[in-house]
Parts: C-alpha cells; sequence; structure tokens
C-alpha cells in the first residue's frame, strides 16, 4: 500500500515549507510520507484511513502504544494548572524518586527534553569531573545530535578507516576538526581494540560512551569481555563510563546496564521514561552528579533548560513508568521472546538467509544468515538493504508498520494475537521468496 491520497495532499503542502518536505531526517518516506491521523493502542491510522499495527511506536518511545489512558487522564488533570513554570513542581520529585530507587546506578538525577541533549549533559559532566576533553564511542552507534556524540556514526566502506585504527568520520560538511581530534573510535564487540585505544589516549579522554545494544549495530548483545574491557580500562584510566539507556532502559525494570551487569558513572535516558511526552534524563552517581551542584556558588557544569521538567512530561512519564511494574516487563519479554522463536521458526522452515536479534521488548530481523558483531558487519550491503525494504513494504500491504531501518519493538497494547499476526506475515513474507 503507498501512501494514499491525502497523504500526497500534505506532502506537497510541506514541499514548500520544509527542506526535503520533511522536519526530520527519519521520517521515512519512498517518496511520499505516510501522514498520521491518529494513534490507537497498537495501531496507528493514516490521514487515508489506512490502519497498522505500529512496530515502531515513535522509534521504541511508546512502551504503552499509543494513547495511553492513565497518562493522558493525568495530563489532562493537570493541563489546566499549568504546562510550564520557572519553579520547580512536585511532579518532577515524583519521576525522579522513581527512577532513582528502580536504576542502580543513578542516585541523582537531572532532567532535560530530548535524549540528545540527555547525551550532551552526560559528556558535558565527566568533562566537567575529570577536567579532560576527548570521549570514546562505538563505532556507527547512534546518541542524537550532540557533535561529539554523532561523530563516527556515519562512515561507509570508504571512510571507516582501518580496523584497528577506525576513523572518526564527521558527520556533516564543516563540523570542526577538532570534534574528530578529541574523539576515540572502538569497534563494537572488539575487547582487545577498545583495551588498546583507550590506553593510548587516556590522558585525553573523559568518558566512554557505550550503548549496550546500539539499535544501528542490529541490537546484537554486547560480548562480556568488551563491556569487561572497556569498563576496566576506563576503571584503570580514571575515565568515566556512560551508558546511553535513551532507547534500551525498557530492556528491564532496573534498564540497561544492570541487566547485563555493569554499574556506569551515569546513565542517559530519554524515550520511554516521558510517557509519551519529550524527556531526557541524566543520572549518576551521587560524586559525580555533584558537578550540576550550583548550592554553592556557580555549579561546575550549569544545565537550565527552559522546558526541563516540564510538569506535563513529568507526569505523563511517572503515571507510565509506574504501570511498567517488573510483572509488566517480564510479560513484555514473553512476548518478545515468544515473537523471536516464532520469526527464528520460520526462517528455518523456509530454510531461508534471514537471522533474528533483539532482547526483551526488541527485536530486528536482519536479512543475512548470520548476525553482524560489529558496525562494519552490520553495514548493509545493496542487496540487504533493498531486501529490507521489500519486506518492509510486504509487512506495510499486511496491515503492519515495521520501520526500514528494522528496529522494531513491543508495547503493553499487543496482545499474543499481535504477536501471532507478525509471525504469521514474516512466515507468509518467506514464502514469497525464491528457494
Ligand atoms: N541515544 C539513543 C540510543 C537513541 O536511540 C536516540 C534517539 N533515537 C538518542 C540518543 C537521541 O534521542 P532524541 O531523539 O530524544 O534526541
Amino acid at each position: 500500500t503507498l501512501p494514499g491520497y491525502e497523504s500526497n495532499q500534505l506532502f506537497l503542502r510541506s514541499r514548500r515549507v520544509f527542506p526535503d518536505g520533511t522536519t526530520r531526517a527519519t521520517v521515512e518516506r519512498d517518496p511520499v510520507p505516510r501522514y498520521v491521523l491518529r494513534g490507537d493502542g497498537a495501531h496507528l491510522i493514516d490521514v487515508d484511513g489506512q490502519r497498522f499495527l505500529d512496530l515502531s511506536n515513535n522509534f521504541t518511545t511508546l512502551i504503552h502504544g499509543h494513547g495511553f489512558a492513565p497518562a493522558l487522564d493525568a495530563v489532562a488533570r493537570l493541563l489546566h494548572d499549568g504546562t510550564c513554570f520557572s519553579n520547580p513542581t512536585v511532579h518532577e520529585i515524583d519521576l525522579a524518586e522513581l527512577l532513582v530507587d528502580r536504576i542502580p546506578a543513578i542516585e541523582q538525577i537531572r532532567f532535560v527534553n530530548t535524549g540528545t541533549e540527555a547525551v550532551m549533559f552526560a559528556i558535558k559532566a565527566a568533562r566537567a569531573f575529570t577536567g579532560r576533553a576527548g570521549i570514546a564511542k562505538i563505532e556507527g552507534a547512534y546518541h542524537g545530535s550532540y557533535d561529539w556524540a554523532e561523530v563516527g556514526q556515519v562512515g561507509t566502506p570508504a571512510t571507516w578507516g582501518p580496523p584497528d585504527a577506525p576513523v572518526a568520520v564527521p558527520s556533516y560538511a564543516g563540523m570542526p576538526t577538532s570534534v574528530a581530534d578529541e574523539t576515540v573510535i572502538l569497534r563494537f564487540n572488539d575487547a582487545e581494540g577498545a583495551r588498546r585505544r583507550i590506553a593510548a589516549a587516556a590522558d585525553r579522554l573523559s568518558c566512554v560512551l557505550l550503548d549496550l545494544m546500539p539499535s544501528r549495530i542490529g541490537l546484537i548483545p554486547p560480548e562480556a569481555d568488551f563491556i569487561a574491557a572497556v569498563v576496566e580500562s576506563a576503571r584503570h584510566h580514571g575515565i568515566l563510563v556512560i551508558c546511553d539507556e535513551v532507547l534500551n532502559l525498557r530492556q528491564s525494570y532496573r534498564g540497561a546496564s544492570a541487566r547485563y551487569g555493569i554499574e556506569p558513572d551515569l546513565i542517559a535516558a530519554g524515550k520511554i521514561i516521558g510517557g509519551g511526552f519529550p524527556i531526557g534524563a541524566i543520572g549518576g552517581s551521587r560524586q559525580v552528579m555533584s558537578v550540576f551542584d550550583g548550592s554553592a556558588g556557580r555549579a561546575k557544569l550549569v544545565q537550565g533548560g527552559t522546558f526541563s521538567a516540564n510538569p506535563v512530561s513529568m507526569v505523563a512519564g511517572r503515571v507510565s513508568m509506574e504501570a511498567m511494574t517488573e510483572e509488566v516487563f517480564a510479560r513484555l519479554e514473553e512476548m518478545g521472546d515468544r515473537l523471536r522463536a516464532a520469526l527464528t521458526a520460520a526462517v528455518e522452515r523456509h530454510q531461508a538467509h534471514y537471522v533474528i536479534s533483539g532482547a526483551a521488548s526488541l527485536f530486528k530481523i536482519h536479512a543475512n544468515q548470520t548476525l553482524p558483531h560489529d558496525y562494519r558487519e552490520a553495514y548493509p550491503t545493496p542487496e540487504q538493504a533493498a531486501s529490507m525494504k521489500s519486506m518492509s513494504e510486504f509487512f506495510r500491504d499486511q496491515g503492519i508498520f515495521l520501520p526500514l531501518g528494522g528496529t522494531a519493538c513491543l508495547s503493553t497494547a499487543m496482545t499474543e494475537s499481535d504477536i501471532d499476526t507478525i509471525a504469521d506475515v514474516f512466515d507468509r513474507y518467506l514464502g514469497t521468496m525464491p528457494r
């Protein structure tokens, strides 16, 4: 199903006012985007009246799907009392307490509005704490749009350099060369390389920025020796470890780092903790978070933000997260396990060249026989990109929105029968493949 008449009409208007007709690069268009009229639980309905099971959930944000009534009711009650103030409210304390109580590495927290800002302030906090500017980060991992976090994210085989010395590829023309000079790129799951490169740059590094299961590297798990190499090297040289859990916090009640057994110095969070409204958060040990402490004069690191900790995001986030009890996380994970097993069984039945990854409520279907192990292996060949596109189109024709990038997620609004439907559509898709 191509986007219909109404989407085409809206795109005509959009093209006049937005460069390329969209206002974020991540909008899918082929060549026209599908404009949404509204969301409805696990589904979205486009402006032409077509209904889709939504496996994007705004890039994994909506852990309860669209229109989660308890959060909306709480927000509705709040709206008439005011949506933002220069004063603090009780709502920020409520959400902060919930996160501090759940997430072992978070003793104190600050709120901002996006994951980009959360990553940015986590890096700045590491700098303010250590007095060093440099960062180490994982090749190909996505962390939003702060320069130091996005360098090295857009490499291609032509630019990424030798495997033992990955290049800090600038992410836009005109990016200051100093950004690349201050950034050390590590390859995911390359323990030896991580040790060597962190040691070589140790006196310049403030932090290692990690995502334990980067979506752009195919939602593959981190290898234990890689995590150990990063954490041990960082500790040894007095470098902080930042876990970007903007996406992967949804992996468990206590977040991703707890699940994989590490205690980072700082965590950047976002997405699910805002209950469908804009949010970001920086949390960590009391000692490191003290860089934000301005009680005795100017803080080492000043962080404000006109909409930071706005009560709408705080209330929606708290209500959504309260509903994510340990039992609900466990149920979502069971659904994810059952889906990944059913997708894998379909691959085996058809002896197809596909493989499934992911954890908890996250999954990805790879048009490849084996799982990648770093960004270079995850980087799609033209054939793989074409396969992903045709699979996504098949799903769309069957009423399922499977994001083109392939990172997909479940929500508590989904039912066991939705799981069966996804597995069945994939099985039928594989049935269309030539043997
Ligand atoms: N880090 C990760 C791991 C992300 O997935 C994202 C967003 N997809 C970000 C940071 C940036 O978050 P935001 O889009 O809210 O700025």
